[in-house]
């Protein structure tokens, strides 16, 4: 695994184990010689792991829309900084480049953009790890509800346990390393010709 996106609030939320996971999974990563994409911002969790790469010695690339980069939240410091036209050439870019994606806690933005690559890996768009980060039980209730689409038949089963969910970088890293993708195939399963 050369490249982890990692999508996270552009706030640090209100418990400092939240940036200090942050910090901790940057760490990680350049342990392992793993670089970092993101987006691209100098604020909040985002600010935070990119600030623990550069400063441990690894590899950053941000990639930003520019109407969010001309508001001056970008990490302009960057040796790679991608300014991009849109949010949805952003996560295009953000996807092409990595070889996983992991979610630390985060907002309306973290949950949309995990959520779309998760979806993108459920109808085999590609065969990458997608992880929650689950600092201090904040995506338990969420968790919960991923259960709920599951005994609701919305979701099948295969897909709601490819989300690898872990409260600890190292411990998600490792899971991530040994990952295999399920074989599966969404649209027979909505129409119940394999149902599992
Ligand atoms: P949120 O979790 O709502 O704070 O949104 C964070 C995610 O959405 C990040 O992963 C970014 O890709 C994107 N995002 C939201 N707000 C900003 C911002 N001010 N600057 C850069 N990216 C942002």
């Amino acid at each position: 695994m050369k490249r982890l996106c990692v999508f996270c609030g552009s706030s640090p939320g209100s418990n400092s184990n939240y940036v200090q996971t942050a910090r901790d999974l940057g760490t990680e990563m350049v342990r392992h010689g793993i670089d970092l994409v993101y987006g691209g911002a100098s604020i909040g969790m985002m600010g935070a792991i990119a600030d623990c790469v550069v400063e441990a010695g690894g590899k950053v690339t941000g990639i930003i829309p520019r109407h969010l980069a001309d508001k001056e939240v970008a990490f302009t410091d960057l040796s790679d900084l991608r300014i991009v036209e849109s949010m949805h050439q952003r996560k295009a870019l953000m996807e092409e480049l990595s070889d996983g994606f992991i979610a630390l806690p985060g907002g309306l933005g973290t949950i949309e953009e995990i959520f779309e690559v998760w979806t993108w890996a459920q109808l085999n768009m590609h065969h990458k790890p997608c992880g929650l980060l689950n600092v201090c039980g904040y995506y338990d209730n969420l968790l919960k509800f991923l259960d709920h689409t599951v005994t609701q038949q919305f979701v099948q089963p295969d897909h709601r346990t490819m989300i690898v969910v872990e409260d600890d970088p190292q411990k998600l890293l490792e899971r991530f390393h040994t990952y295999v993708p399920p074989v599966t195939d969404k649209a027979k399963w909505a129409l119940g010709l394999n149902k599992n």
